[in-house]
């Protein structure tokens, strides 16, 4: 007769040690640092999941401390600036767009949703923070990577060769006044020949360690014309040519000025496969009349989650693929960053955008709104920001990373206020564009949005993706037109 209730008390107990052994509750995380797994526990609030900003400075050996009404998180490699009831997290002077507001439970008492994990503690770390699974991550050390890098001046060019020592994504971006040239995955130490690079072509070569994982910086001379970029046998580095304009009226009588593709001095052979291989012309295709669309999230990163059956990656490559659908019928064709539940990199979406030379590029996200009414979605452009924002001194190291949007801030204004007055009238409401610096938006080469549906919290309703296809599809065409 009392073997029931001794059954209860056996399961009691086990229960209890597994209690104590620190097994993960449902949306409990856990950072997996030197092969010792730590629990961070999450606490709901409206429906959305939060961990406590002390417990991951804690795992991670961060200090987190409040100054000013900000909670700032201080890493070896800079801070992280938080503040209540904004989905914003500021770093040198640049925002990064969270899902859900930051939320000061009470005094140094700070919550910050998932995605802080995933899009903000990389940032300050020295570490690798790689997700592993769903609310599981792993920390591992990040590895140099010694880059050489060979300045050879010739009469019409000078050749800048970059060689890592480990094989890793390289990716150029240009801009206005310089090029830039990125390596990822492991922090970069230069090792940079003594060579000067012709002044009137190259003012000069840089490197900057405040970026990332660190990055050089070729600024254009007062005589420089183009450059071409390609790659060296085997993946082992990067080439890069920067001309200054062919010379045809001062070169003595030659034939035919001779396009700059041949005009190259030959090429020390250490540094390059046979010519004829290595000169692809610059030439980058041409696109006309192609507009990005961004569906936020996919793949692992789910975004949020309105209920348990919508999530926010789906509910943005829905409105993309119908806004895409409804451009057909126009002169526009609309091009996706994703067409699948993928995990995309925010940057290689913009150059996705910036491929393309997009006409203009409209990222969609989705907030939820834990109320029921329905709410207009609200519409955001990328604001530089004014070395402001108790961002470190070293601010200005970074502006150049993110520099795409520059010459773009009227035109994405002009292009968020058409969007936001289709919304404005689909929802009888009177929303503003909100400017904010955006990381989303910053590399963007194109006139540029984000739009944000607000779902209410019983999940999207296909009223939402109506009204939010409808306006962009819109406010689009009324911008291209
Ligand atoms: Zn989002």
């Amino acid at each position: 007769m009392k073997r029931p209730l001794i059954l209860c008390l056996v399961a009691a107990a086990v229960c209890l040690v597994l209690a104590g052994l620190g097994v993960l509750a449902a949306d409990d995380l856990e950072i997996i640092v030197a092969n010792k797994r730590h629990k961070v526990d999450s606490r709901e609030r409206g429906n959305r999941e939060y961990y406590e900003v002390q417990d991951l400075a804690e795992i991670l050996k961060l200090q987190f401390g409040e100054t000013g009404g900000k909670g700032v998180l201080t890493g070896p490699r800079g801070q992280l600036q938080l503040t209540d009831g904004r989905p914003l997290v500021s770093f040198r002077g640049e925002y990064i767009l969270l899902d859900q507001p930051v939320w000061r439970r009470k005094e140094k008492n700070w919550y910050v949703p998932e995605d802080f994990i995933q899009k903000c503690l990389p940032l300050v770390l020295n570490e690798k923070l790689d997700r592993q699974g769903a609310l599981s991550y792993r920390v591992r050390a990040m590895r140099e990577n010694t880059v050489q890098v060979e300045i050879t001046n010739f009469p019409d060019h000078v050749r800048i060769v970059f060689r890592p020592v480990l094989r890793v994504p390289i990716r150029i971006r240009e801009s206005g006044d310089f090029i830039q040239v990125n390596f990822e995955e492991h922090l970069v130490v230069p090792s940079v020949s003594r060579t000067k690079p012709n002044t009137d072509i190259v003012e000069q070569l840089e490197f900057i360690p405040a970026d990332i994982f660190g990055v050089f910086r070729i600024s254009k001379g007062k005589s420089y014309y183009n450059f071409r970029e390609y790659d060296l046998e085997r993946g082992q580095g990067k080439v890069i040519d920067v001309y200054a304009p062919p010379k045809t009226a001062q070169l003595p009588q030659v034939d035919e000025p001779r396009p700059p593709a041949e005009s190259a001095t030959p090429a020390p052979s250490d540094v390059l496969p046979p010519v004829a291989e290595v000169v692809p012309v610059f030439k980058p295709r041409q696109f006309t009349n192609i507009v990005t669309l961004d569906p936020g999230h996919g793949g692992e990163d789910a975004g949020v989650r309105p209920n348990s059956d919508d999530l926010e990656k789906d509910f943005t490559l829905k409105v993309a693929q119908r806004v895409e659908q409804q451009l057909r019928n126009t002169s526009f064709r609309a091009v996706l960053t994703r067409n699948t539940d993928a995990e995309v990199p925010i940057n290689q979406r913009s150059a996705i955008g910036n491929y393309y030379q997009s006409k203009c590029y409209v990222s969609i996200h989705a907030g939820t709104n834990t109320s029921d009414e329905p709410r207009a979605p609200v519409v955001y452009v990328h604001r530089y920001q004014a070395g402001g924002d108790g961002a470190p001194s070293d601010a200005n190291a970074l502006v150049a990373w993110e520099d795409g949007q520059r010459s773009y801030e009227a035109k994405s204004r002009e292009l968020a206020e058409l969007v936001q007055s289709e919304l404005n009238a689909l929802y009888g409401a009177e929303g503003k564009v909100v400017e904010l610096p955006l990381a989303v938006l910053a590399p963007v080469n194109a006139p540029a949005i984000v739009v944000e549906a607000q779902l209410s919290a019983s999940g999207p309703s296909p009223e939402a993706a109506d009204r939010l296809v409808a306006a962009v599809t819109r406010g689009v065409l009324a911008f291209l037109h």
